[in-house]
């Protein structure tokens, strides 16, 4: 039995639907992801799960449980990061991990769940002295306190400096290593691909594609770009004809060909034929941002959604796979 159901969940607001539809289950022991543009309706969908928001149609159930009907219950099976502002400033990570054990029947023993999270050294440190990575570790150890058997985390890594957010992502898979189902709401890309088993993309309200990262990026319109210098010009007649072509560009006498592996050893055959030679040959693999765009292309477009600076521009992968 999946320990998180979400079916057909719709959450309105001022007569505006903002979660219209939205269905996915959860395995135990998964790190499944919850992406999508900002207002997609990512946190009110994962509020519902929480039991903080009461749905106005479809079904939610945690480890078989209604979220808002059995909201204490659910509450010892799931436990949730805090916000920021959900935190005294002067309290000490160790006064808050003893106020937030005690808040839990059988809570996990503080001390080595401080171990574990690298916060030993800062037990008197008051919250509002942390660093961003220290506040963020803090948060998953209140997350964890309960002992739950799922964790909800909320753009953990937001704010973190590199360094710090693959810190963070490791001890999420530390998470999942001690048997924890994770569900991971989260706008950054790198982040979806590297942690979580299967994907929930969530645009506009509504589920736009459910599978593995891997699987969205095959999926997803020119999962390969290829791109070079000709020595010679080539027939574009003959480029438009190769097979599963997604679109052919010219740009100072560089070809670039987006389609799958078939294009790909087909313009080969193509150059070879011709005696033409290709210079400077990139392969270039699709990542999950080109996944993404291609999956929330019809979103109303917010220069703040969905990317961080250095994913925004392009339509074509980033990951050289041959040359
Ligand atoms: P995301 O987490 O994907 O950024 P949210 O679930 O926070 O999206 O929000 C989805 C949409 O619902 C947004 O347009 C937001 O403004 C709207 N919304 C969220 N909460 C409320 C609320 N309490 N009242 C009215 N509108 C809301």
């Amino acid at each position: 039995m999946p320990v998180i159901e979400v079916t057909d969940l719709r959450k309105t607001y001022d007569g505006r639907a903002v979660v219209d539809g939205v269905s996915f289950a959860v395995e135990e022991g998964e790190i499944f992801g919850v992406l999508g543009p900002n207002g997609a309706g990512k946190t009110t969908t994962v509020e519902c799960v929480e039991g903080l928001r009461a749905p106005d149609g479809g079904r939610v159930r945690v480890a078989g449980l209604d979220p808002v009907a059995d909201h204490d219950k659910v509450a010892r099976v799931l436990g949730a990061q805090l916000q920021q502002s959900e935190l005294q400033p002067k309290l000490t990570v160790r006064e808050a991990l003893e106020l937030y054990a005690s808040f839990h029947r059988r809570p996990l023993d503080w001390g080595p769940l401080a171990e574990r999270l690298g916060l030993t050294s800062k037990l008197g440190t008051r919250f509002a002295k942390l660093s961003g990575g220290q506040k963020q570790r803090l948060f998953i150890a209140l997350a964890l306190i309960g002992d739950p058997r799922i964790v909800v985390l909320d753009e953990l890594t937001t704010g973190l400096d590199p360094r710090a957010r693959r810190d963070t992502w490791q001890i999420v898979e530390d998470v999942r290593a001690n048997g924890v189902t994770v569900l991971l709401v989260t706008h950054f890309m790198e982040e979806a691909q590297r942690l979580c088993d299967r994907i929930a993309v969530i645009d506009q309200g509504r589920v736009a594609a459910l599978d593995t990262p891997a699987n969205l990026v095959r999926r997803s319109a020119g999962a390969t770009v290829i791109s070079f210098t000709p020595s010679a010009p080539l027939d574009d007649r003959d480029l438009n004809a190769l097979p599963e072509l997604v679109s052919v560009e010219h740009r100072d006498g560089r070809v670039t060909l987006s389609g799958t592996d078939e294009t790909v050893n087909a313009v080969v055959t193509l150059l070879a034929r011709h005696r033409v030679t290709a210079h400077q040959l990139r392969v270039l693999d699709a990542t999950l941002d080109d996944a993404f765009l291609d999956l929330t292309k019809n979103a109303p477009h917010d220069a703040d959604a969905a990317h961080d600076a250095p994913h925004d521009v392009t339509r074509v992968g980033t990951k050289e796979t041959a040359t």
